[in-house]
């Protein structure tokens, strides 16, 4: 029996929340001419090229309403970025919208997308899903490569059992 382990997926979401999704088909073309995946999304021929060591396969994550892509498993903590106070426990009790507002005891008013999320997490409505990766980032020429494709996106490692 396959005991359940840990793995890292590395969540590329658009700077601009309200940048459109790609369209699947276009994307997994893209992805699959520059060598990093198969034309199904299962990991290519250059996929160190992307991520140092690989990984399984990416996918289109659109989940219809707005996300938090964050380290999941491993949790994360959530802090003024005036005073660097530890705001988790309010952010806790806040509805998920980036628009929302936290208030500090320090005076600063923040967006909930404004906060310092630490390990980073990235609100989206969309994001390519680099699943099961080798190491913690893309690297620097795959990132070049995916900001052709996709806009500016930051990259959340999301850690997660299956
Ligand atoms: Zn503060």
């Amino acid at each position: 029996m396959q005991r359940p382990s840990h793995h890292l997926d590395l969540c590329l979401v658009p700077a601009d929340p309200n940048r459109k999704a790609p369209d699947r088909v276009d994307l997994f073309d893209r992805f699959a001419a520059a060598g990093f995946t198969n034309p199904d999304g299962s990991a290519g021929p250059a996929c160190d090229a992307l991520v140092q060591g690989g990984f399984a396969r990416v996918r289109l994550d659109v989940p219809g309403a707005m996300a938090l892509y964050s380290n999941g498993q491993g949790g994360f903590r959530v802090f003024c970025p005036r005073c660097a106070t530890n705001l988790t426990a309010v952010w806790s009790g806040q509805p998920r919208d980036p628009g929302g507002e936290v208030i500090c005891g320090c005076g600063a008013t923040s967006r909930l997308d404004a906060l310092d999320y630490r390990p980073p997490a990235a609100y989206g409505r969309w994001a390519v899903v680099i699943a099961d990766a080798a190491d913690g980032q893309i690297t620097d020429a795959g990132g070049e490569t995916v900001r052709s494709f996709l806009g500016e996106v930051r990259v959340i490692g999301r850690r997660v059992v299956r």
